[in-house]
């Protein structure tokens, strides 16, 4: 293999590099959607179950004031009947202890009149709650759409760039020794999509560390490829 041939090689290798370093960055960006979109689908769904326990408090509510009217009910129902007994007594002792019975009662249903009152005053506010809620929820529901269908078009995005880019990678890839092609995609598999470095300042531009003269000196004669001793990347240098 001759000087050229290798210093050309290279030249094609840091071309295939940029190809397979967006190829690199768009693989991990694809990688992340479904966890996006699950994120988005969860949060949303969370939403929907606040929804749902805050129809349950108005029902509740409902439910609640029920039972109060029918204990109310049954409470005039029972002071009703004592004080049809009350004229049927024959001790004044029975006849006030009746009364105080009868005024016990009242006493007691006054209590859930009030209470019945309460219960319609916080309905109506959760009413007003449900009916705001309904619609902010609504409003997250077209946002969640929205978003959805933003990651889903992006996934098409990569795709169709990926395409492309493989594309290139055909077009390249002749360009290269097989047995170097298979280096350099060993190092790009192991080295987070990064095989090929300049060497910049006496420093890898992989790994930052300190490459000694000795070996910029075996870079420029293009005999092999060599790598840093460090990050084991094929290094260059620009010139
Ligand atoms: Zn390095």
């Amino acid at each position: 293999m001759s000087k050229l041939d290798l210093k050309t090689q290279i030249i094609t290798l840091v071309q295939l590099q940029t190809v397979d370093s967006e190829v690199y960055g768009l693989k991990e960006e694809k990688e992340s959607k479904p966890q996006e979109i699950k994120a988005l689908e969860i949060s949303f769904e969370e939403k929907k179950e606040q929804m749902v326990n805050l129809e349950k408090e108005a029902l509740d509510l409902q439910k609640e004031r029920k039972d109060q009217e029918l204990e109310l009910a049954s409470k005039e129902e029972a002071i009703k009947k004592l004080q049809t007994q009350l004229y049927s007594l024959k001790t004044n002792k029975e006849y006030q202890s009746m009364l105080q019975q009868i005024q016990d009662s009242k006493a007691d249903a006054s209590v859930i009149e009030d209470k019945i009152l309460q219960l319609f005053d916080q309905a109506d506010k959760k009413k007003g709650e449900v009916e705001q809620e309904k619609a902010k929820l609504k409003e997250q529901e077209r946002i969640f759409h929205e978003q959805k269908s933003k990651v889903e078009e992006r996934i098409k995005v990569v795709d169709d760039r990926l395409a492309q880019l493989q594309a290139q990678r055909k077009q390249i890839i002749p360009g290269v020794d097989p047995g170097i092609l298979a280096q350099y995609e060993r190092i790009l598999h192991n080295r987070d999509g990064l095989a090929i470095v300049n060497v910049k300042d006496n420093s890898c531009q992989g790994c930052n560390m300190f490459v000694p003269p000795q070996v910029i000196n075996l870079i420029k004669m293009y005999e092999r490829i060599v790598t840093c001793e460090i990050c084991n990347r094929i290094l260059y240098i620009c010139d």
